[in-house]
């Protein structure tokens, strides 16, 4: 990838460069160049896209579910085939190691799994003799256009969330991914395209919120599905439910970790440095504020602090791999760091501080080591927003009482989990804590594809939830039909 990437948009099965449009630079966070442009579509290249989508829809909706999944067979095997040079283009455009853009792509590829079984999930329930002679049936149909706008951290899952799905069950679709990882979702499409997909039934548009905001009030386009930070979560729900769109839209999270005295203090230090510092912190699921219950809380400090300095900070963009690469921007760098700057005035403590950290091959790379803060107090901001940077707050409580009532103070409700032996424990904390995903010795209780994608409170908008059933009923809508024949007109053939 160069300056001169080529970026193009993907309308009615033509790759298009419109020469007028703006473009926004793309960065390799690892070195924090420049690597390429992606255009900025407008109102105009939106419309082409959905109307494509809404031609292509009568044929590919009358297309039998097998044939569709078909496709979605080939899709698969290519993905796979073509698995390391996508995982090497999200490391590179994002800046997560190889292991974790693989383990986005593996996501990524469990969804187009589940999405292959869209025969058996179209599926509908009858009842036989519901009345005297009369049955009664569900039957599932897609809905028309319906549309992906996706955030950067998840460049290929979190797509791959979307569109298989809706493209099984009979839907077209147009994909706005986010205009800071442009590339992997550029692959993701010419895949699909040489897996066989008739053309305009998958669009690719480029952009930002001018993009999001003609997809939102098109008139031809169904149903947003939509993953990205909450205040526009709520504005692409509120914006498209108004001009009358079925809408799913997961926003952002603030995930506590509960630890107690009981837990096993390996796998504790294990599980937490996973959820608070893979992918740099920059997950929705990502475990970034522990409360330690009981007396032992503070004896794991020393060896957090520990696991987070022995942590290698670096470039993902080559063949060796650190540990930990690059934040996505300059700007969000400085924005985590800004975050820690107001705990420290507010009287929070430094356990291991990563804003110093160095990377001798790449100065100009956006960089920020992993740094850990004890004595977060609830009113901080530290404490409250979410931080998605490789930051973790630490709070000692002596009661899991409390620790609940705490977490549950919460705006956001995507995940929580609890480090413990004790059953008891675990079932008072999973009964009572406000969040959707929760994990139980597990750090990041992020679900697979089969099932949903479940925040709570303001990290989702909408009803049916992205992911498992919840995705098929969200892509499709249900005919109920009941029938009675009656045997008049044919005589008494069918009795002796
Ligand atoms: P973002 O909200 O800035 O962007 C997401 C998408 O919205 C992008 O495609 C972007 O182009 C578009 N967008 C941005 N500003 C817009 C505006 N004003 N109007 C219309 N559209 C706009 O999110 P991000 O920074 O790309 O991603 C990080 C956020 O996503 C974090 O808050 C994270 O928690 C969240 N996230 C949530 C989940 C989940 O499942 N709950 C999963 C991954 C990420």
């Amino acid at each position: 990838m160069s300056t001169s990437t080529p970026c193009p948009l993907l309308i009615n099965g033509e790759w298009l460069r419109p020469a007028a449009l703006a473009t926004s630079p793309v960065f390799n966070p690892s070195t924090g160049e420049v690597i390429g442009a992606v255009p900025l579509a407008g109102a105009a290249e939106v419309d082409a896209a959905v109307q494509a989508a809404h031609a292509a829809f009568p044929a590919w909706a009358e297309t039998p579910v097998v044939d569709r999944t078909r496709i979605m067979f080939r899709y698969r095997t290519l993905v796979e085939k073509h698995f390391d040079e996508i995982a090497r283009t999200i490391s590179r455009e994002h800046g997560k190691t190889y292991a974790e853009s693989r383990g986005d792509l593996f996501r990524g590829i469990e969804a187009i799994e589940y999405a292959c079984g869209a025969p058996t999930l179209m599926m509908g329930d009858m009842v036989t003799n519901i009345a005297r002679s009369v049955d009664c049936e569900t039957t599932r149909y897609p809905l028309g256009v319906c549309v992906g706008i996706t955030p950067f951290n998840f460049p290929a899952m979190i797509p791959l969330w979307m569109f298989p799905l809706a493209l099984v069950t009979g839907n077209t679709f147009v994909l706005k991914p986010s205009e800071r990882v442009p590339f992997t979702a550029l692959r993701l499409a010419e895949l699909l395209i040489e897996a066989g997909l008739p053309k305009g039934v998958f669009n690719l548009v480029q952009g930002g919120k001018p993009a999001v905001d003609a997809l939102l009030t098109h008139p031809l386009v169904k149903a947003v599905s939509f993953v990205g930070s909450t205040p526009i979560a709520r504005y692409i729900h509120q914006t498209g439910t108004a001009h009358g769109k079925r809408v799913q839209a997961n926003g952002g999270a603030k995930n506590y970790v509960f630890v107690l005295p009981d837990s096993d203090v390996n796998k504790t230090v294990e599980g937490i440095m996973n959820a608070a510092f893979g992918c740099a912190g920059e997950r929705c699921m990502a475990g970034s504020s522990v409360i330690t219950v009981g007396n032992r809380g503070r004896h794991l400090m020393g060896e957090l602090a520990t696991a987070a300095k022995a942590l290698k900070v670096g470039r993902t963009d080559g063949e060796a791999q650190p540990d930990m690469g690059a934040l996505i921007t300059a700007a969000h760098r400085d924005r985590v760091l800004g975050l820690v700057e107001s705990g420290l005035s507010a009287g929070a403590k430094l356990v291991a501080d990563g804003r110093g950290v160095k990377v001798p091959d790449a100065p100009k790379g956006f960089y920020l080591g992993a740094t850990i803060v004890e004595d977060v107090q609830p009113g901080m901001a530290l404490a409250r927003e979410e931080v998605f940077g490789p930051v973790l707050n630490v709070l000692h409580l002596d009661h899991l009482e409390d620790a609940i009532a705490l977490a549950n103070q919460s705006a956001y409700g995507n995940g929580a989990a609890i480090f413990t032996n004790s059953g008891k424990a675990a079932r008072e904390f999973k009964h009572r804590v406000q969040c959707g995903m929760i994990g139980i010795n597990i750090g990041v209780p992020a679900s697979l594809a089969m099932f949903p994608f479940s925040g709570w409170n303001d990290s989702f908008f909408g009803d049916l939830h992205i992911q498992g059933k919840e995705s098929v009923w969200f892509y499709t809508q249900q005919k109920v039909t009941t029938t009675r024949w009656i045997a008049e007109g044919v005589g008494d053939v069918w009795r002796k």
